[in-house]
């Protein structure tokens, strides 16, 4: 029995690790498409722009770990495609894998900004760990840094530039940061940190070209409007689109991903796909997603490496996400998309505070900044689906964890 793992990422490399950690006893090749030990992708917009860590310290594991486990690596050979009537995959090298189970862990890739100007040098993105290095060694120099995108990494990257001296410009097209995953609320909180740190922000911001220095360096970009922001340096960080390609090929069904069941199975019964790359259904009928998490792509394949164990438990887990923004950690539980009322507790002036998202009487989601016993306490709610009154959610003096615990709501008083 042979599982083959395409991707080498959150997703396959914990899905190799949970296989044996279960017991597996077939044969498992992890089949990565960039070279080196697997990484950790988190720390390339924290710690390592800040200097914090190093590119070897975010490897997953030693390369001992992959020998001792019998996980066969197979690194910067990427398969270059999938054979489901004969049940093998290709690789860049030539080499051909039989498969009984087939992982898709593919992942994601930056969505390309369509403007003149990107091929310039000092435009630069951020994915992988050669982005990184390139990234943290410009850093040190740029003087001026602009920020396209102020999703969770263009922030990121934005604090950690301001924090090495550089003068910083965030353009976001859309009239707020962070749209698609914090509410209005918590975005202006965290918003308000940067600029006081001294980043301009601009909202509604479109980019219609990157200019050129002429000499082939940026020299900053220009809006649709006209305007004009300086910067030596460019970062492009507008989101992702997954990486389907080979299931597209193989003719797996797509729909903002790879459509899979609750089990993270695919149409065809031997091929799983797992983690940015998958389109799945959220639990009790809910829509079909695609999340962009390390919790989800973790908590994807260990569901998945159970289902070729034999279980038939189907995903269930509470979605959870985090990111840190100067001296905001901001903690997600849930998907607050849609939510019609948002509920305060703490202190907001003091930057210490929760954001209860409500549809109705429903608590979709709750965004914590700098208050992680609240953000424990609303994965526990959120999994055991307690109900939480907004008095309940407000009130301080309401334990939390207490509720959560019992499942049940106490009695305002
Ligand atoms: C800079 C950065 C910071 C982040 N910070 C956070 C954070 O703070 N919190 C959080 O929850 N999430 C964060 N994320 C998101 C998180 O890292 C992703 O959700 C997670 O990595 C998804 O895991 P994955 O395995 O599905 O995909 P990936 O990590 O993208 O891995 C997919 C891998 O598959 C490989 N691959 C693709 N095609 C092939 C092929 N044909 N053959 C072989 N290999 C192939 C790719 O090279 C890649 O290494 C961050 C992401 C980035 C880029």
């Amino acid at each position: 029995m042979t599982t083959v793992i395409v991707g080498a990422g959150h997703a396959g490399f914990q899905g190799a690790a949970t296989l044996r950690q279960r017991g597996y006893e077939g044969a498992i090749t992890l089949v990565a498409g960039e070279l080196g030990l697997p990484y950790q992708r988190p720390p390339l917009s924290k710690d390592l722009l800040h200097g914090e860590t190093t590119a070897e310290a975010v490897a997953f594991r030693p390369a001992a770990f992959y020998e001792k486990k019998g996980i066969g690596l197979r690194a910067g050979d990427p398969v270059t495609g999938i054979d489901r009537g004969a049940r093998h995959v290709d690789l860049a090298s030539g080499t051909r894998l039989p498969y009984k189970q087939l992982v898709i862990a593919t992942g994601a890739r930056n969505r390309e900004l369509a403007v003149p100007g990107t091929d310039l040098d000092g435009v630069l993105a951020l994915r992988s760990l050669t982005e990184a290095k390139a990234l943290a060694e410009r850093l040190g120099a740029a003087r001026s840094v602009a920020v396209i995108g102020g999703g969770f990494i263009g922030l990121e990257v934005a604090a950690a530039a301001n924090q090495h001296g550089a003068r910083v410009t965030v353009i976001e097209a859309l009239e707020r940061t962070m749209a698609r995953v914090v509410s209005p609320l918590m975005a202006a909180h965290v918003t308000g940190v940067h600029e006081q740190h001294g980043t301009a922000v601009m909202l509604g911001g479109r980019v219609a070209a990157l200019l050129d220095d002429g000499d082939g360096r940026v020299a900053g970009v220009e809006l649709k409007d006209g305007s004009r922001v300086e910067a030596d340096l460019v970062v492009v960080a507008v989101g992702i689109v997954p990486d389907v390609e080979l299931a597209d090929a193989a003719g797996l069904r797509l729909e903002n991903g790879i459509v899979v069941d609750e089990h993270l199975r695919t149409e065809d019964p031997a091929i799983w796909a797992i983690g940015d790359c998958a389109a799945f259904p959220l639990p009790n009928g809910g829509a079909r997603v695609r999340l962009e998490s390390v919790q989800n792509a973790a908590d994807h394949a260990r569901t998945a490496a159970a289902g070729i164990l034999g279980s038939s438990i189907p995903y269930d887990a509470t979605p959870w996400f985090w990111t840190n923004q100067h001296s905001c950690r901001v903690q997600i539980a849930g998907l607050v998309a849609g939510h019609d009322e948002a509920v305060v507790r703490g202190d907001r002036s003091a930057g210490a505070f929760s954001v209860f998202c409500f549809r109705g009487d429903d608590l979709l989601g709750v965004e914590s900044v700098n208050a992680p016993r609240d953000h424990l306490a609303a994965r526990k709610l959120l999994a055991g689906r307690t109900t939480l009154s907004r008095e309940q959610a407000a009130d301080p003096a309401s334990d939390l964890k207490a509720l959560a615990a019992a499942g049940q709501p106490d009695p305002v008083a």
